[in-house]
């Protein structure tokens, strides 16, 4: 079949993951992260920031003319946001699915969004949503030298490296 164009091999596959100002004040950081460990995946980058205008716009210019907008601005500016980037195979599309619909209303139980909340404009967590998404996000709030290469001790037991 068609292989991707980038050049991380399908095991190094990367995604950005970024619980929300809801999820840090509702102290939910440590059983998100704990799920990504737990399914196998893992920590190359890890921060807490205060996003600014600026870096929210570009992370959202898909969204910059929506009418809901003004009002993620303030969501996500609101407080302290961790941003992740968490690594393996096929993890941009299973993070995707960990995280659960973008509303909450429609979220499966067993997703973060399905486990922890309840409407659209609080749905505690970010998830890149596609390969290309995953690389430009990445590249927005991670500097290259934040991001650490490391081979995991259970690598060769969660996945074929
Ligand atoms: N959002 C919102 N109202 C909406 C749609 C989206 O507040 O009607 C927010 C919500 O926080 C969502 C984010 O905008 O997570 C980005 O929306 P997107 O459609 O990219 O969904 P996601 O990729 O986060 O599932």
């Amino acid at each position: 079949g068609l292989r991707s164009k980038s050049s991380l091999p399908d095991v190094r596959e990367q995604t950005l993951i970024a619980v929300k100002p809801d999820g840090v004040h509702r102290r939910l950081v440590g059983q998100i992260m704990q799920r990504f460990e737990q399914r196998g995946f893992k920590l190359v980058g890890l921060k807490m920031l205060q996003v600014s205008e600026d870096l929210l716009a570009q992370h959202y210019c898909h969204l910059r003319t929506k009418p809901f907008y003004p009002s993620l601005q303030d969501y996500m500016t609101s407080g302290p946001v961790v941003a992740m980037v968490w690594e393996g195979h096929n993890v941009i599309q299973t993070s995707r699915i960990m995280v659960g619909h973008t509303n909450p209303a429609e979220a499966q139980a067993g997703t973060v969004r399905g486990d922890f909340s309840i409407h659209v404009s609080r749905n505690v967590v970010h998830a890149s949503d596609s390969r290309e998404g995953a690389e430009r996000e990445i590249q927005l709030w991670f500097q290259g030298k934040e991001l650490l290469n490391w081979e995991s001790c259970d690598q060769t037991f969660t996945c074929e490296p």
